[in-house]
């Protein structure tokens, strides 16, 4: 195969008393995202894509959330790790397009720290990754504030 696509998605529900971290930004808010990790939906769904391009399962297999040492475990930590698998697979990473669905905090001003922390962990350069974030039009968890939601496509090419 020359190229291979991945999808991946993640949803994490907004609580109070947590630090809100998304690609690898700590954002000023006043609820973060719960998790047995540090709730990262755009590092988790990131990672998903990739192990999806790979076909070797998702996140859940990898690091398990009853594992104590993933507990508060970082979202860079864990693509470093399956970051390692696709070195090891011999495909390159092509490009990368993320969605991150919130309808608060405004991401706008983080967006860009965001991708240098993927391109960063993923050795990739910048015209290779793109972030949007959308609010959820006031629709459902994310657009209620419950939760915020990511979803990540990656291509990966053979060689490289
Ligand atoms: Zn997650």
């Amino acid at each position: 195969m020359e190229y291979k696509v991945g999808i991946g998605y993640d949803i994490h529900r907004l609580v109070a008393g947590r630090k809100l971290f998304l690609g690898g930004v700590e954002i000023p808010y006043p609820k973060g995202l719960l998790g047995h990790s540090d709730g990262d939906a755009l590092m988790h769904a990131l990672c998903d894509a990739l192990l999806g391009a790979l076909a070797l399962g998702d996140i859940g297999e990898h690091f398990p959330d009853t594992d104590p040492q993933y507990k508060g475990a970082a979202g860079s930590r864990l693509l470093k790790q399956v970051k390692a698998m696709v070195d090891k697979s011999g495909y390159t990473i092509n490009n990368v397009d993320i969605v991150i669905i919130a309808q608060e905090p405004g991401l706008t001003p983080f967006k860009q720290q965001m991708k240098e922390n993927i391109c960063g962990l993923l050795d990739i350069t910048r015209e290779r990754a793109n972030i949007k974030a959308k609010t959820n039009e006031g629709l459902d968890a994310a657009g209620n504030k419950e939760a915020i939601a990511t979803y990540a496509l990656v291509s990966l090419v053979k060689g490289g």
